[in-house]
């Protein structure tokens, strides 16, 4: 039975509702999916019962925008505290960040002549962590762009006039946070960043495994980051990155990730939590 830990939906920017997504993934045959979307944690509970009206296990999860050396990377924090209160502080910051940067690029599209108002966008992404694939769906049904495309290569694409960049959290910090909540953390696809040269001192700061399987890696680039999670130790994870119709077909159920990989992401999660509630755990005997 396989598994699915890389997932978007309309909380961020898929196009499928929690419910549709824990559809398609009971379809597949899935045995347990996580719920990934960007810098938020808002579609957890939704997807939480959509999986289990599915009987899928469910995995909540965020997936958080970090720089490390100033190159932006991508950190799947799973099995977080959704409630945590500076989790959620932080992601709140975060979201308010995304939105001014939408204000910023409507702005830079209004002096090019282009009428979007960033109330348009919010309006349609209705949600809290919105960004670029939601304004160029504006500029869509608003009649700016013929398609998604032609809105990315006129005006959202870097060096292209109303870019806007994004924050990110430092790598260290986001792993930190993340920790903090209880969460285990992952580096999202690292065959589609050039990221390696960061990967140790990530593992230093508390990296604990790596997206090796992707929809988007070669089977060599697969077989090259599981030699890398075996030399240092990490946990080995997958997922297919799925948005929905949003970037083509949609990719649920294009990869097939063993359950066993879930099982030892949901060990260290536990175990953690066992060494840090545990008061009678001496140093060196956490989770044992
Ligand atoms: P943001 O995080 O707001 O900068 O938006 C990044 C998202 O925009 C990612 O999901 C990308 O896949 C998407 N994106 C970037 N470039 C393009 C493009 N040329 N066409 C369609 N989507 C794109
Ligand atoms: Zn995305
Ligand atoms: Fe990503
Ligand atoms: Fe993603």
């Amino acid at each position: 039975m396989a598994i699915d830990l890389h997932l978007h939906t309309h909380f961020s920017d898929g196009t499928f509702s929690p419910e549709e997504l824990a559809g398609h993934a009971a379809s597949h045959e899935l045995r347990a999916v996580a719920l990934t979307d960007h810098d938020t944690v808002e579609g957890c509970p939704r997807m939480a019962a959509a999986c289990e009206k599915e009987g899928l296990e469910f995995v909540p999860g965020s997936e958080l925008t970090a720089e490390w050396d100033g190159n932006e990377l991508h950190l799947l924090a799973y099995y977080m505290d959704i409630e945590h209160t500076r989790l959620l502080r932080e992601l709140a910051r975060f979201q308010q960040v995304r939105k001014n940067r939408i204000r910023e690029m409507a702005e830079r599209l209004n002096k090019l002549g282009v009428g979007l108002e960033a109330k348009a966008v919010f309006e349609l992404a209705n949600c809290q962590s919105p960004g670029r694939p939601h304004v160029a769906r504006a500029l869509v049904k608003g009649g700016f762009c013929g398609s998604l495309d032609e809105a990315f290569e006129r005006f959202l694409k870097w060096g292209k006039p109303a870019w806007v960049p994004k924050c990110k959290m430092s790598a260290a910090a986001a792993i930190a946070l993340a920790h903090e909540a209880g969460g285990v953390v992952v580096m999202a696809h690292p065959g589609l960043n050039r990221t390696d040269s960061f990967i140790p001192a990530l593992v230093e700061s508390g990296l604990d495994g790596l997206e090796c399987f992707h929809s988007k890696h070669s089977t060599s680039m697969s077989e090259h980051y599981l030699q890398m999670a075996d030399r240092h130790g990490l946990l080995v994870t997958g997922g297919s990155d799925c948005h929905g119709n949003s970037k083509g077909r949609p990719l649920i159920g294009s990869i097939k990730v063993p359950y066993t990989h879930l099982e030892r992401l949901r060990e260290r999660w536990r175990s953690r939590r066992h060494a840090e509630t545990s008061p009678a755990a001496a140093p060196g005997t956490a989770g044992h």
